[in-house]
């Protein structure tokens, strides 16, 4: 029996969902990647985890991990190399709500926006 599909958690969401080529003589349809495709590009390539950290950080398997970040390589490759548009939507996860014991960020970055704007001024 199949195990349902775990939900992958995100904890921060791009700054930006649209990129586009300078050069606008290169059209083309934009690549769509993923918010959690996106999440395995900022854990791994950016903060350095690896693999297997990421997959605990997003509390899915190393081996889901390795799909989602191989299809996001990919896609940034082709949005490279092709001079394509590219944009972050959609794809399967869920919020990091910033409570959870697996979680390494201590509160997405939007909660500890908000609670920062909460707290009175000095
Ligand atoms: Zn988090």
């Amino acid at each position: 029996m199949p195990r349902p599909m775990k939900c992958r958690k995100v904890c921060r969401l791009p700054r930006t969902q649209e990129f586009s080529p300078a050069n606008t003589d290169l059209a083309g349809q934009p690549v769509i990647l993923t918010v959690d495709e996106f999440e395995t590009l900022r854990l791994i390539d950016k903060e350095g985890l690896s693999q297997e950290a990421c997959g605990t950080y997003m509390n899915i398997a190393r081996t889901t991990v390795q799909q989602i970040y191989t299809s996001a390589r990919k896609k940034l490759a082709d949005a490279l190399v092709d001079g394509l548009p590219l944009r972050i939507e959609g794809g399967n996860y869920r919020l990091c709500d910033g409570k959870e014991a697996h979680c390494g960020c201590g509160g997405c970055q939007r909660h500890r926006q908000a609670r920062k704007e909460e707290s009175p001024p000095e």
